[in-house]
């Protein structure tokens, strides 16, 4: 086994990271880290801050590890060192928050700022948001009745954020005096590691217990961060004791979220629980209109046809972000162009995200199809036995949705009966050279793929 790493085989496990833990994770922690080689089974990065390589290492160094041992380079131990400089990043974008060596001054409050677009006059209500939006409402209105805390979840882009923001523009206007404190759950982790390097708990924890509201979104990013989770219950503790208002938002419910502790939970599922269900075509539509309107004065005198409205609010329906998004293109391209855009161009200029939002296929699928397709029983994808006629089946389940679905490692290996990433990058691997060598497989891969992909 080779001991040394040239860049290009980083560069390879860089790669494979970027599949492995996503685009915007890669981005944050990953991106600012520099390779400065192995060197006796220690693989050497400058970060900017130690910080940064604290949460790489803990959060990633096993991947790391195993990814580099993939690339024929056994790794023993990570070294992360902070450059003595903050390396200055031009535009700070995609990096984290804010730079972290400088200790937060005693008792200042500590706050993120709000995004100005993102109040209830902009959020356009329907069924599907409804009830979310109503007790956010109530919540920032304090009312007699209180829910507390007040737990939004639902998928990516469904507009929790939004409300969140909307919660806190809503108590500075009608009661500027109140302390409200808005964070998502990765600066609120960062913030105590912050307090913990410069022993400074006591004042971290005065913040948070002084603030009249606290909305924490994301939450999810904090499960199995252990020390981070006592602490978070604490200050949670503390603040609804003494009858401040709490909200929170996860992409899944209380019950969903792995690797929270039990008492989190139960405390958790004590206020109210509302979830934003995915978008319906009209309140697609109705988003589309009131985006289109607020950028109307940006895009003076480009016209978007209702038809071309219409198509995208059928077409695109996974994530309003993604509709946003498809929105500022056309604009941007119309006034380019400078006429009105018309179905036509808006196929040919969307072409690509119309091509993402086609129906995506789940990994229950893929081990259902699998399953039927070998006369196995679905439970046999998620158990532990070993033997070859069930292994190998779920192995090829695994291989597909790693390929047929945009699903990181950690994420099939937990659909996959609670399994660890390396089983299934280990399952990708064995079928990858299974196929080459055995026809049968190669032929039951392309029948099941195709049949998936239908
Ligand atoms: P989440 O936090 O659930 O991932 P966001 O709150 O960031 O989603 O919403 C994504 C984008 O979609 C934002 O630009 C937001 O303004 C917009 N959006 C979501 N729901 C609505 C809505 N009901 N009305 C208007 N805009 C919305
Ligand atoms: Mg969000």
């Amino acid at each position: 086994m080779e001991t040394d790493c040239t860049s290009g085989c980083w560069g390879r496990v860089r790669t494979e990271l970027r599949s492995t833990i996503g685009a915007d994770a890669f981005k944050n922690w990953i991106d600012p880290v520099v390779f400065d080689g192995v060197e006796q089974q220690t693989a050497n990065f400058t970060v900017p801050t130690s910080f940064i390589g604290t949460w790489v290492e803990t959060t990633y160094g096993d991947i790391i590890k195993d990814l580099f041992q993939q690339q024929g380079v056994k790794i023993d131990a990570l070294r992360l060192v902070a450059a003595r400089q903050p390396v200055p990043t031009p535009n700070g974008a995609g990096k984290p928050a804010e730079p972290v060596a400088t200790k937060p001054a005693a008792g200042k409050m500590i706050s993120t700022a709000l995004d100005s677009r993102f109040t209830f006059d902009n959020f356009v209500v329907g069924p599907p948001n409804e009830l979310a939006h109503a007790a956010s409402r109530r919540v920032a209105e304090g009312g007699a009745v209180s829910f507390n805390p007040l737990f939004l979840y639902g998928g990516v882009g469904l507009g929790k954020t939004h409300l969140m923001h909307a919660i806190a523009h809503h108590l500075h206007q009608t009661k500027p005096e109140s302390q409200v404190l808005y964070l998502s759950a990765e600066q609120f982790m960062h913030r105590f590691v912050q307090a913990l390097r410069f022993k400074d708990t006591f004042s971290f924890k005065e913040q948070f217990r002084s603030v009249d509201m606290l909305l924490i979104d994301d939450v999810q990013f904090i499960a199995d961060k252990n020390s981070t989770q006592d602490e978070f219950f604490h200050t949670f503790n503390a603040l609804v004791d003494q009858g401040k208002q709490i909200v929170i938002s996860a992409d899944r419910s209380p019950g969903e979220i792995e690797g929270l502790e039990e008492r989190i939970r139960s405390r958790l599922q004590c206020g109210l629980v509302v979830d934003l269900h995915p978008t319906d075509y009209e309140l697609r539509l109705g988003i589309l209109h009131s985006k289109a309107e607020s950028q109307a004065e940006h895009y003076p005198g480009i016209k978007i046809d209702t038809k071309v409205m219409e198509f995208m609010a059928h077409r695109i329906s996974n994530n309003i972000r993604v509709l946003e998004g498809a929105l500022h293109r056309l604009l941007a391209h119309g006034s380019l162009i400078g006429r009105e855009i018309n179905l036509d161009v808006a196929q040919d200029v969307l072409s690509d995200i119309l091509r993402q939002s086609e129906r995506k296929v789940t990994i229950e699928e893929i081990q259902r199809k699998v399953a039927d397709h070998y006369n196995l029983r679905m439970n046999d994808m998620l158990s532990a036995r070993r033997a070859r006629a069930v292994a190998r089946p779920r192995q090829m389940a695994m291989y597909l949705s790693k390929r047929l679905t945009t699903k990181s490692l950690p994420d099939i290996g937990r659909k996959f009966g609670g399994r660890d990433h390396t089983t299934v990058m280990h399952a990708v691997k064995r079928i990858e050279e299974l196929k080459k060598t055995d026809g049968q497989i190669a032929e039951d891969l392309e029948l099941l793929r195709r049949m998936l992909e239908a």
